[in-house]
């Protein structure tokens, strides 16, 4: 396990050796699709670069280069900046200098750039470093910027839109007094078999938003490389994990990232985060990078979970417990203490007669109030007697590794501290002595996460760059404590919805809630996507308990084979095979009976075949495709219900096939044939239908096709409203999509609308 996850090769620390191919700008002619490619290429030069070095700002300048062709002015502006900080040398400061002004112009800042112009036209007159044929390019390109100045100044300036807005906009209608981050639609209770469970106080109508929790810690999910294809020239990888992509503190997508100054793999959105990160944990965990990443996301988040308690006044509640326990039984070994406090059940009931218990709910302060606080983070359940012997065994080992490396690297701390008066980990001295309360708190985060630990997701679009359709598809970005959303139970058909926008998760009801109904959500196991039998051996195994939500009652009562829809059907009558290992056709009329292991080889060779047609779909051979995916579909007609999942997932790689090729009307037609498939599994109001209907408003669009593609806008908007709120990236594009057609003059429009 170790071995496989070392042998990934992330390089920590910054390695001199590093190849800088990336220097001298202009040198590498990058094709327009290729600017993507060269955003990463640079980006991991400036992770291995010294800072404020010349390597560090050509990195900085040619990144700038790349997203200026890729249109992203702002954060090229903000690369000029890093460029110019670390050291731009003097002789190549008027690129840079027109570039941002150009930046300026076509964000609609002509003051500021008017200023950039004149700082380049007086840096010129001090020093004519250029040749004189370059100068007249120079001059031609700034008489043209000239103009387009005046022309701006006589708009009105913008502001820049800040999408960050929307976790401001976003408010919980009114703040329960009882529970941080949660609407006053709910309340806290226990129950005697459930534990602590939300439940209702009023009615709740869908979409509400009934909790807003950042996180109290999360870890990026570094991702796995995705396989090498062709863009640039092999030699230079262009490849990027989650871990190159997303702000490794807020989680943003960010294609011009800030390394840390002291490793390569820790990467920011801003000056910002990375200095916030560096505070609150990065100076301890910096030089653990390597390990860390050999330990795990488990193993970092207990780490993190930790180093965060020192900064509040909880953090003490490590401390307060292990002298309760000490106190009291002072004749025990040390070994049985520490397993006492791994256990320790805040507030438990039984297993603590001999002390009164202020808390009546474990987490909650003693006034009674749930926070999103390490309080809050420690009462969550560990399982200590739950989990099996081999995993209590790894975790415990992968803490004390972790232990022995921050026991020496705060030994060195403390002894280069004492040499030199620069001491970057401060906090590090401290932390020594109270190492050994940490790795029992570490141990016990590690056992809590397996019940308690929330995946960060996030709606990442996949496709090369050549293909026009890309697909969407939700991806674990981070994983994350969520101390309030925690209290939530499972249910195999839950009546809310989560998502997340950075690093703060929403849960929102998804369809309507009666008071006093309890509010719950899914682990995983959704009635939709899997079996009964399936289910409850999930839940049992990951979670420790048996599942009696509606759905799975209703299950066990009539066992079935298998969910209903996922069956065969009869190839003369297309009615529903029954049976075992020998399926005969349920019609009266039909004398049909085939083995299931015929079906079941059948249905392996489709799906082998349906493989072989989404890699020509992914090298854009499209014509093949497509015939490969209707001969699919034929034989899938001859034994498979419509409804069945192979059948929709065949439908939809023909909608996107003809999407690519531009014949959005038979697309249209393929995407509506899954959809049905999709409404039949998910239901109509289903975040999977909403995204589905997002896709058929989308080929609507570019084929032109106005009522029906407003009538889609419409309908997935509705859907996509109830689970994301009005800050999602696909209503807003839905509502860009509307604005366009509804400006389009009447005749084209027609009479329907
Ligand atoms: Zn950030
Ligand atoms: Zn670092
Ligand atoms: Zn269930
Ligand atoms: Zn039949």
């Amino acid at each position: 396990m170790f071995l496989k996850r070392l042998s990934r090769g992330y390089l920590v620390g910054k390695d001199p050796n590093a190849p800088l191919f990336y220097r001298e700008e202009g040198n590498k002619k990058f094709q327009k699709k290729d600017y993507m490619g060269a955003t990463v290429l640079y980006s991991k030069g400036v992770s291995h670069s010294r800072p404020n070095s010349e390597d560090i700002s050509l990195c900085y300048a040619n990144r700038s280069a790349a997203l200026f062709h890729l249109g992203q002015y702002e954060t090229c502006l903000k690369d000029i900046v890093r460029a110019q900080t670390h050291g731009y040398p003097e002789r190549l400061q008027p690129k840079l200098l027109l570039r941002k002004a150009e930046c300026l112009v076509t964000l609609g800042r002509p003051h500021e750039a008017s200023q950039t112009i004149s700082d380049l036209e007086s840096n010129f007159a001090a020093k004519p470093t250029l040749a004189a044929s370059q100068f007249q390019v120079l001059q031609r390109t700034l008489c043209r910027l000239k103009v387009k100045v005046q022309e701006k100044e006589n708009l009105t300036e913008t502001s820049p839109a800040a999408l960050t807005k929307a976790l401001e906009d976003m408010d919980l209608r009114e703040e329960n007094e009882q529970i941080s981050s949660t609407s006053s639609s709910v309340s806290l209770c226990t129950d005697p078999l459930k534990g602590r469970c939300l439940v209702a106080t009023k009615d709740i109508l869908p979409g509400e938003l009934l909790v807003k929790e950042d996180a109290f810690v999360s870890v990026l999910n570094p991702g796995e490389m995705p396989p090498w294809h062709r863009g640039l020239e092999s030699k230079w990888d262009t490849r990027a994990t989650n871990g190159d992509l997303y702000c490794h503190r807020c989680l943003k997508h960010t294609l011009a990232p800030v390394p840390c100054d002291g490793c390569s793999y820790a990467k920011y959105c801003s000056q910002e985060c990375l200095q916030q990160a560096w505070d609150l944990y990065h100076s301890i965990e910096c030089s653990l990078g390597g390990l860390l990443l050999t330990l795990g996301v488990f193993c970092h988040i207990a780490l993190r979970s930790t180093l965060l308690a020192r900064f509040e006044e909880a953090g003490k509640v490590i401390n307060k417990l292990c002298g309760e326990i000490t106190n009291r039984d002072t004749c025990l070994p040390e070994s049985k203490n520490l397993a006492q406090i791994l256990s320790y059940d805040l507030g438990g009931e039984s297993k603590n007669k001999g002390k009164t218990v202020e808390t009546p709910i474990p987490g909650c302060d003693i006034n009674g109030k749930y926070e999103n606080n390490y309080n809050a983070v420690f009462s969550l359940l560990p399982h200590t007697g739950n989990h099996s012997p081999v995993h209590k065994f790894l975790c415990a080992l992968s803490v004390s590794a972790l232990c022995r490396q921050l026991e020496a690297a705060s030994l060195q701390a403390f002894t280069t501290g004492l040499r030199s008066s620069k001491l970057k980990a401060a906090a590090a001295p401290v932390l020594y002595p109270e190492l050994n309360i940490w790795g029992v708190a570490m141990l016990r985060h590690m056992l809590q996460l397996q019940c308690n630990a929330q995946a960060i997701t996030t709606i990442q679009q996949t496709g090369s760059e050549k293909n026009l359709i890309t697909n969407s598809r939700q991806v674990r970005l981070a994983t994350g404590l969520f101390p309030v959303v925690s209290l939530l139970n499972h249910s195999c058909s839950p009546n809310t919805s989560v998502s997340f926008i950075s690093t703060v998760a929403t849960v929102r009801a998804s369809q309507q809630i009666k008071k006093g109904q309890e509010i719950l959500h899914c682990y995983g196991p959704h009635e939709s996507r899997m079996g009964v039998a399936e289910r409850r051996q999930k839940l049992r195994s990951q979670y420790f308990f048996d599942c009696n939500c509606p759905p799975c009652e209703r299950e066990k009562q009539r066992p079935s084979q298998g969910p209903g829809r996922e069956a065969f059907c009869c190839h003369r009558c297309r009615a529903l095979l029954q049976g075992y290992d020998v399926l005969s056709c349920g019609s009266t009329s039909c004398t049909e009976s085939v083995s299931r292991d015929h079906l079941v080889s059948q249905l392996q060779d489709l799906q082998q075949q349906v493989g072989m047609a989404r890699k020509l779909l992914r090298n854009g051979e499209l014509e093949r495709a497509i015939q490969l995916l209707l001969g699919c579909r034929h034989a899938a007609e001859s034994f498979l219900l419509a409804e069945h999942s192979v059948v929709g997932g065949i439908e939809d790689d023909l909608a996107q096939a003809y999407a690519a090729s531009g014949d959005w009307e038979k697309s249209a037609a393929h995407l509506q044939k899954s959809l049905r498939v999709v409404e039949v599994r998910h239901g109509p109001t289903s975040v999977e239908m909403g995204h589905e209907l997002f896709k058929l408003a989308q080929i609507f669009f570019n084929g032109f096709a106005i009522p029906e593609a407003l009538n889609t806008i419409q309908q997935a908007e509705k859907v996509l409203l109830v689970h994301y709120g009005p800050w999602n990236d696909e209503i807003q594009e839905l509502q860009k999509m509307k604005s366009c057609l509804l400006d389009l003059p009447p005749i084209l429009v027609g009479p329907n609308q």
